[in-house]
């Protein structure tokens, strides 16, 4: 699939380098509504991208909107049909956060997860990643909703170090053409060794924020839950986190693990002992508990009292640790609940 940038370099092969720069900034115009907005291109400029190249990744749009208003799901049909999902929600008043998908489906195939039941039809487009930031935008606009997009999270559907240049191409452009600085990007992945190795050495690598979803710290549970991830996954992230911080570490820019609470499966205190032990041999490394959100599997959510008793262990235990508030559950627009059917 070729991307709007490609298109244009074909269309016009010898426009010079400030009318590419134009042309990926035009995508960062909310009040723009086609080409033929787009005032900073010649008027025979704009008849020919009109022509030949389309506005947006998308078609067609359906909006959800949760009972408390603070959360938003919108179900986007891209222009070859496929469906993805992409959520907006409050952080704090009047200014949001996106939630984007990278892929349409997953691999992987985690057992808790509903994107994971779908597989994999196919990776996402940088255009189609930047576009869910766009649709936000301008929803807000449109919703004369306060405030802006302050922060992402790559948390929506799919495996994004699965789609590596995509997603870095998509994530540079929004750091290049918007106000959202690099340690307000999150990218959360299972872990893909070669990809996570790559960022290490890519001089080009967006230095946003990583999160890796530990969601246990015993090698054979992590197995029975991720079944996709190898026998030594807890090994090879621990290694990795080592060099990671390392290199990029510092107070805003931090490590953080994911850990999903499942009830009997990895939520009880030998568990967070087991936790504790991992994030302090591997180094200064925040946990981020979340509760699980159903999605129809055979798990269920630890209880409050379960995920009260696990952060304070933690806590007690100088891991600096974190209870993810759950939003859009009456939408199935919280983590994991993701997942479309054409
Ligand atoms: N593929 C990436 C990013 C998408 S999933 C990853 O797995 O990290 C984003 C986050 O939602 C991950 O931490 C994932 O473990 C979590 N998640 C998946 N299913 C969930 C569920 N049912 N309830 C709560 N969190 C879930
Ligand atoms: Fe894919 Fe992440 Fe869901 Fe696992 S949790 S199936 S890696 S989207």
């Amino acid at each position: 699939m070729q991307t709007r940038m490609e298109k244009f370099t074909i269309l016009f092969p010898n426009a010079p380098a400030y009318r590419m720069k134009q042309m990926e900034s035009s995508a960062f115009r909310p009040e723009w509504t086609s080409w033929n907005d787009a005032s900073i291109f010649p008027k025979d400029m704009r008849e020919a991208l009109e022509k030949n190249i389309p506005w947006l990744s998308y078609k067609k749009t359906q909006i959800l909107e949760s009972k408390s208003r603070d959360s938003y799901k919108a179900l986007l049909k891209l222009l070859d049909g496929d469906m993805i999902e992409t959520v907006l929600m409050a952080n704090t008043k009047g200014l949001w956060t996106i939630c984007v998908s990278s892929q349409v489906g997953c691999p992987m195939g985690c057992l808790f997860c509903a994107t994971g039941k779908m597989g994999l039809k196919r990776n996402l487009s940088s255009d189609e990643i930047i576009d869910q930031y766009r649709f936000w935008a301008i929803f807000l606009q449109e919703k004369k909703l306060e405030g802006a997009i302050t922060n992402i999270v790559v948390m929506g559907m799919g495996e994004p170090l699965l789609n590596y240049k995509n997603v870095k191409e998509a994530m540079s452009s929004i750091l290049h053409n918007t106000e959202i600085g690099q340690t307000h990007i999150s990218i959360s992945t299972i872990g893909v060794p070669a990809a996570l190795e790559m960022i290490l050495e890519d001089k080009h690598w967006p230095n946003i924020l990583i999160a890796i979803s530990l969601h246990s710290a015993d090698g054979a549970i992590r197995k029975k839950i991720i079944p996709s991830s190898s026998d030594d996954s807890l090994e090879q992230i621990a290694q990795w986190s080592k060099k990671y911080i390392k290199k990029f570490g510092n107070r805003s820019h931090f490590l953080m693990y994911e850990y999903i609470m499942l009830k009997g499966i990895n939520d009880s205190i030998a568990d967070a002992k087991k936790l504790v032990k991992f994030v302090t041999t591997t180094g200064n490394i925040k946990v981020n508990l979340i509760p699980y959100n159903r999605t129809g599997s055979e798990f269920e959510s630890s209880s409050d009292e379960t995920i009260d008793a696990f952060f304070q262990y933690l806590k007690k235990h100088r891991v600096m640790v974190t209870v993810r508030k759950s939003l859009g559950n009456d939408i199935s627009a919280a983590c994991g609940q993701l997942a479309t059917k054409k």
